[in-house]
């Protein structure tokens, strides 16, 4: 087997993180080694056997004082996710500290509800005196691995819900981003938590593919498709269970009957919010042709009203691309969009004026599915408009897509959108609403298709951070079991009654079985 290692050799030059608006330094930090990767896992396995004894409550404090903390500093902590990334430093707190702070409440009060032991029914064998309960059990140590386009929300989520099921951290924040990872982990250090239970590691995909080497109990990774198979790939040679959360082109439906001022600046944000560098933003917008006229105007002018400037300057509303490379991509759809015959309405060029990495908010129409834009993950500040005639047409199209993360539906009609949103392949479809269930802890997270497997945030994304236990008891152990030896001919009579009778799970039907359970009980064994 191939066992890639990262030498202290290799891993010497420091990451050096700059501003994508200014080009100015903001730190640097070191490239982890494979061998400084399995000693913090190491280091982290020995200390969660200490912390998995904490009760919920003990480990809630910990994670309460955290926030604390983060809510002292919500204008450091917004300005440094504002230079790092180069969104606004104010979306940064709406979208990335808002919602952490109320994922930081709900998991430190609720993880004992949401991860209570479970009473399993067990239909009959509950009659012969058994019960079967379920517990969650800590996983021991999880990996989680993050992207650049949320520093915060994203690592800091799972780091909440990994630590308040009982595990130990290790995290790689994006080689982009890697101060606000660094920042992460200062913050919990601050809140008294044990310095081994969250470990940050930073470096670049080689620091990643050497945490996925070290085998920790489970790894949870958002980023590319690309690379999400890659982790996937090595975890598999391991039988490491992953999570994984990755690409986006979510489509948005706008029926007929739809607010269409409503649609319209919900397709604005949606589309170009973080300048269109979320997994969940709206990359598809398909129109009703009734309505599209008024829409595209509308859409349009919105998009020119909004303002491109650094994000740490007042009323920013689209800051700088995270990276040139980000941008290059950008560039060579709305390139191949325009030779395919696509309009560019506003936008669709870089801004010249300003000297980091920023490209015009931009929308398109008369675009079709050859096109890149409509195909592959644009992740960049893009609107693209497609009208349809039919509903049957608008599913179609929504679902005509490798990826399936989040979808919208728009209509006043909610039955009607409910029913449309059940045909769309998705993770999570919103009726009149875009983009921004990520930041509602309580819901479940993830994507089907190539968006991922898995799921985070919500119960279903704690109990990924867990192992379910089952435990199975029995109270009438004076009664030895019916199918244990010896097979007498009364056994294998009674055998074929369990099959004919009790395995009807009807209480009535297995009663007249009654007789032959009693001859088999004082059945003399050897
Ligand atoms: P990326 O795949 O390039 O990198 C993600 C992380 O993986 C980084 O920390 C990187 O250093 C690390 N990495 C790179 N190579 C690795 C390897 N071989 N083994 C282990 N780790 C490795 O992704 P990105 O460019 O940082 O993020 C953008 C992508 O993330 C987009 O596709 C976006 O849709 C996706 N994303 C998905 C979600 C979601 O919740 N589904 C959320 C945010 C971003």
């Amino acid at each position: 087997m191939e066992v890639r290692t990262l030498t202290a050799e290799e891993a010497r030059d420091d990451i050096v993180s700059r501003d994508p608006a200014t080009g100015r330094e903001i730190g640097r930090v070191p490239v982890a080694s494979s061998e400084e990767v399995a000693r913090a896992l190491s280091d982290a396995r020995t200390a969660q056997n200490g912390w998995a004894k904490l009760s919920f409550r003990e480990r809630g404090r910990v994670v309460m004082r955290a926030r604390a903390i983060v809510l002292d500093e919500i204008e450091e902590i917004a300005a440094l996710i504002s230079e790092e990334s180069g969104k606004p430093a104010d979306e940064a707190i709406a979208m990335e500290i808002v919602p952490t702070l109320d994922l930081m409440q709900f998991f430190a009060r609720k993880s004992a509800k949401l991860l209570k032991p479970e009473k399993i029914d067990i239909g009959q064998y509950g009659l012969m005196g058994r019960s079967s309960r379920i517990v969650y059990k800590p996983l021991g140590t999880v990996g989680i691995i993050s992207p650049w386009n949320f520093p915060w929300a994203i690592p800091l989520g799972e780091v909440v819900m990994a630590l308040m099921a009982g595990n130990a951290v290790v995290l790689k924040p994006s080689e982009l981003t890697p101060m606000v990872g660094v920042k992460i982990g200062e913050v919990f250090k601050r809140a008294g938590l044990n310095d081994d239970l969250l470990q940050v590691v930073t470096g670049d995909g080689r620091t990643g593919a050497a945490l996925v080497e070290a085998r920790p109990d489970k790894i949870m990774f958002t980023g590319s498709v690309a690379t999400g198979k890659r982790v996937a790939e090595t975890a598999a040679r391991n039988l490491t269970p992953v999570v994984l959360e990755l690409g986006g082109k979510d489509p948005m439906i706008v029926l007929e009957d739809a607010d269409v001022e409503m649609a319209a600046q919900a397709a604005v944000w949606g589309a170009l919010a973080n300048a269109g560098q979320a997994c969940a933003s709206v990359e598809r917008c398909y129109v009703h042709e009734s309505i599209s006229e008024k829409f595209i105007a509308r859409a349009v002018e919105l998009v020119k009203s909004l303002r491109l400037d650094v994000g740490t300057r007042e009323a920013t509303d689209i800051g700088a691309m995270s990276s040139e490379r980000q941008l290059n991509t950008v560039e060579e759809h709305i390139d191949d969009a325009v030779a395919r015959g696509a309009r560019i309405l506003t936008g669709g060029r870089r801004n010249e004026t300003l000297a980091g990495s920023f490209y015009e908010p931009t929308v398109l129409t008369d675009v079709d599915h050859t096109m890149l834009v409509m195909r592959d993950e644009t992740f960049g500040p893009v609107l693209p408009i497609m009208t349809f005639k039919t509903e049957d047409e608008a599913i179609g199209l929504a679902n005509d897509s490798p990826f399936g993360l989040t979808a919208s539906v728009w209509t006043k009609d909610i039955a009607r959108g409910r029913r449309i949103a059940e045909q769309i392949e998705a993770g999570t479809v919103m009726v009149n609403e875009v983009l921004y269930t990520h930041g509602i802890a309580q819901t479940p997270w993830g994507g089907v298709k190539q968006s991922g497997l898995g799921r985070t945030h919500g119960r279903l994304g704690l109990l990924e951070l867990v192992t379910p236990q089952h435990i199975h008891v029995n109270r009438f152990s004076f009664i030895p079991d019916f199918w244990w030896f010896s097979y007498t001919p009364r056994a294998s009579k009674l055998f074929r009654g369990f099959a004919q009778r009790f395995a009807t799970g009807n209480p009535l039907q297995t009663s007249l079985l009654l007789p032959q359970m009693i001859r088999r009980f004082f059945e003399r064994r050897p």
